[in-house]
């Protein structure tokens, strides 16, 4: 059910604490912690603490804990201290969505191209 842990969920592991990750913010209702393959200096994954299957179902079900993400990918940023970062949400296979746990991506650190591909 949304919002429920997922045995099968690799993010909900890193939650709990059963998959090791190294965590940089967390809040009542987000965790963020460092991307295991780094696309660039700065490579965070903000997520939920609730299992919601990507960015626009967890808006849906809810959206405080969309906007308490979002929120989060700002702190991150400025904690890294990115002037300029970008936020994606893979949203499905074709997009290249591989954990189906909604997160977004803070990217920062290096020249970012637009459009990005
Ligand atoms: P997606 O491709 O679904 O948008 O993003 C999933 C991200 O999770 C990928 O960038 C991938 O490198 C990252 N990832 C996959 N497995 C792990 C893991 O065990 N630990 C961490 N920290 N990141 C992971
Ligand atoms: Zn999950």
């Amino acid at each position: 059910m949304a919002g429920e842990p997922q045995a099968d969920c690799l993010f909900c592991k890193i939650v709990a604490g059963d998959v090791p990750a190294t965590l940089v913010h967390e809040t009542a209702t987000t965790v963020a912690f460092r991307d295991i393959n780094p696309q660039a200096p700065t490579h965070v994954l903000v997520i939920p603490r609730a299992h919601h299957r990507d960015a626009a179902s967890l808006a849906a079900a809810d959206p405080q804990a969309a906007a308490d993400v979002l929120r989060a990918a700002g702190e991150v940023a400025a904690a890294e201290g990115a002037e300029a970062y970008r936020l994606v949400f893979n949203t499905g296979a074709g997009a290249g969505q591989t954990v189906f746990h909604a997160h977004v991506h803070v990217l920062a650190g290096r020249g970012l191209e637009w459009p990005p591909g």
